[in-house]
């Protein structure tokens, strides 16, 4: 099988027989979603590939039209075309409708749906690697501004924590972001990244999450300052490479409970193949698939 397939292939038809399922992404080389999903579709006996596809800024209504020509069930969609591919469905999630995003696609009775996973998927990671109920909880949110960021604030609103601490460099998109939930039990607290607004609120918190981009290089700043953090409190870093990052070890050494993203990344996998199958898969078979 190729490694990423491109528009020109499958104006051609130039995919494998059995192809059903894609990401597209521009670039999308580094995706793992492909050796993800096939690993449970392989376990399921699903006779069908997961392939990926690079799809330039522009061509994502295209690409779509083309893949549901060919047969296929749906597709992930990565960075940049999460915008493009909401713009395309005929029939949005009420996520996906909050969010202005879409990473899911499905294709049924001739109708283009689109469904966001990331905040879904976050509830089942922290399930999975904590044992904690969201309900009643006080969760702060690094980076609640950014894309990752929006879908987990939005949906911890919606599981109903006690208090929700909604932390960005840029406040204003935690303003906004506050403006547009509806009124609820969940009271929301928006604050800037700055260490002095952090170590005000910390002992009042249970799980951090760090959905900022920072962790990925090896050179980056910690997300917050962590004098505050403790034994008391569990910090999930939605990153997952490299799988320790520099907050996770610097939370740990103060005897915080800490977990990586690739949970995250396995369960909204998940929920996207549920959509398109209908069947469950293998999560812990997905997690070895990623990790190689
Ligand atoms: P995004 O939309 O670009 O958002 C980036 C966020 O990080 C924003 O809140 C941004 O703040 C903040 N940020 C970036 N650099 C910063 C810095 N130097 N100082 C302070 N804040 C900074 O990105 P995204 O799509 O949400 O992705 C965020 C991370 O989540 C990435 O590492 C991505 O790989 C990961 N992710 C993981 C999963 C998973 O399944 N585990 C799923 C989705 C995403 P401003 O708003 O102020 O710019």
């Amino acid at each position: 099988m190729m490694e990423v397939y491109r528009v020109d292939d499958l104006r051609g038809g130039l995919v494998p027989e059995g192809a059903r399922l894609a990401v597209l992404g521009y670039p999308v080389s580094h995706s793992a979603s492909p050796q993800m999903h096939q690993a449970a579709l392989d376990a399921l006996g699903l006779e069908m590939s997961y392939i990926r596809v690079e799809v330039e800024p522009g061509c994502v209504r295209e690409v779509l039209g083309l893949l549901e020509g060919l047969g296929f069930l749906g597709c992930n969609v990565t960075i940049p075309h999460k915008l493009e591919a909401m713009e395309c469905c005929d029939v949005l999630s009420d996520a996906v409708r909050a969010l202005g995003v879409a990473n899911t696609i499905h294709f049924r009775g001739g109708e283009i749906f689109g469904d966001s996973t990331d905040g879904p998927g976050l509830v089942r990671a922290i399930e999975e690697d904590f044992g904690m109920v969201l309900e009643g909880a006080r969760v702060l949110v690094l980076g609640a501004g950014g894309g990752a960021g929006k879908a987990i604030s939005m949906q911890l609103h919606s599981e109903g924590c006690a208090d929700l601490y909604l932390s960005n460099r840029t406040v204003s998109k935690v303003e906004e972001l506050r403006a547009g939930l509806p009124d609820s039990g969940t009271v929301v607290h928006v604050l800037g990244n700055d260490a002095a607004g952090i170590d005000a609120v910390i002992g009042g918190v249970d799980l951090v999450i760090n959905a900022t981009s920072m962790g990925m290089g090896d050179d980056d700043d910690l997300p917050m300052s962590v004098g505050g953090l403790g034994s008391g409190h569990r910090v999930y870093d939605v990153v997952y490479s490299p799988p320790v990052t520099r907050f996770m070890e610097a939370a740990g050494e103060r005897g915080a409970e800490v977990a990586n993203g690739l949970s995250m990344l396995v369960h909204q996998g998940a929920i996207s193949f549920e959509l398109w199958t209908g069947r469950e898969p293998d999560t812990g078979l997905m997690r070895r698939a990623v990790m190689g």
